[in-house]
């Protein structure tokens, strides 16, 4: 990737430099009117009690209808939209978006939104929240907030207090991504997290690899002696499912119950999911 050749000097990589450089200017300038026409959207990726296969909960995913790029990825913007602040602007649209949508279901299932660090860093998240529940009508305990490690690194006391605060209102908080982080074990047991997120990268292929059975199994542990859950990311085989539920972790996601999806179409799968999965498996 182009950020890692940075002061490198090399030659042959700085036309690559140059392109990104100027993909993420073009989106940079536009992300602003783009929230203004309505570009964005949400998709609702499903969250599944691993014991049964039923829906318990969903986690809304950002998108980017460009009028000339098509769809892009968050992947691709959401760090862009962190250096220069406007994810702040575009977090409140999401927490808005997501509480109404949720709000509107013929379901009681959460949902649950991802926040960055720079929110937590710039913003005033408690704020955010409490608007988007008092707009949409949403109970609180239907609204879960999931947060990377990167998040530690902003302010730990400020993160420390936002969480408190999220949960004193009634909110489920998520560490995403664990793993691949910088968190330490102190940190996960003195923040307030219902649940751990074991990132795909130890989910993907478990079932022929000791060593992240291994670590899932452990988090597992750690995650009991903290009386927190842990949620799955990334399945995509149904032996992954098995061998994840036969270790104990309450949840998960991932591609074998549902990509992310309108919120229509995960209604839908909502009704049919367990038969349909029992059937194929
Ligand atoms: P994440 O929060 O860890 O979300 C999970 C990502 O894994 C999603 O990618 C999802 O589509 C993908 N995924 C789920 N199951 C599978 C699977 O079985 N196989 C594979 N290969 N992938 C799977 P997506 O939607 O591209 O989002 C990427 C990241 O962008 C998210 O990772 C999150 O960090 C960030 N993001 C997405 N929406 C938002 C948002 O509204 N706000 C913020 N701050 N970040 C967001
Ligand atoms: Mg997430
Ligand atoms: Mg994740
Ligand atoms: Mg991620």
């Amino acid at each position: 990737k182009a950020k890692q050749v940075g002061g490198s000097g090399s030659h042959i990589y700085e036309p690559i430099a140059a392109v990104e450089q100027a993909r993420r200017m073009r989106l940079e300038q536009q992300m602003r009117s783009a929230l203004r026409d309505e570009q964005f959207f949400l998709l609702y990726q499903p969250q599944v009690d691993l014991a049964s296969g039923r829906i318990c909960g969903c986690e809304a995913l950002i998108r980017w209808r460009h009028p000339e790029l098509g769809l892009v990825s968050p992947v691709q913007f959401i760090d862009v939209a962190e250096s220069n602040g406007f994810i702040c602007e575009l977090g409140r649209w999401v927490l808005m978006e997501a509480c109404s949508a949720a709000a509107s279901w013929p379901s009681d299932i959460p949902v649950a939104v991802n926040v960055s660090a720079v929110q937590f860093a710039k913003g005033d998240l408690c704020a955010d929240v409490r608007s988007a529940l008092a707009a949409s009508g949403l109970a609180p305990d239907r609204l879960h907030i999931e947060v990377t490690e990167s998040t530690f690194l902003v302010d730990p006391g400020r993160l420390l207090q936002e969480l408190t605060e999220l949960r004193s209102l009634g909110l489920r908080t998520a560490l995403d991504d664990f793993g691949t982080g910088y968190s330490s074990l102190s940190y996960i047991a003195r923040f307030p997290f219902d649940k751990i997120k074991i990132d795909q990268s130890f989910v993907r292929g478990i079932t022929g690899k000791p060593a992240n059975q291994a670590i899932v199994r452990s988090v597992k542990s750690l995650a009991e002696g903290l009386g927190m859950s842990v949620v799955c990311e990334g399945i995509e085989e149904p032996a992954e499912w098995q061998m994840l539920a036969n270790l104990g972790c309450e949840q998960g996601q991932g591609y074998l119950f549902g990509k992310p999806q309108t919120a229509d179409e995960l209604l839908s799968l909502e009704q049919q999911l367990p038969t349909a999965l029992s059937a194929t498996g």
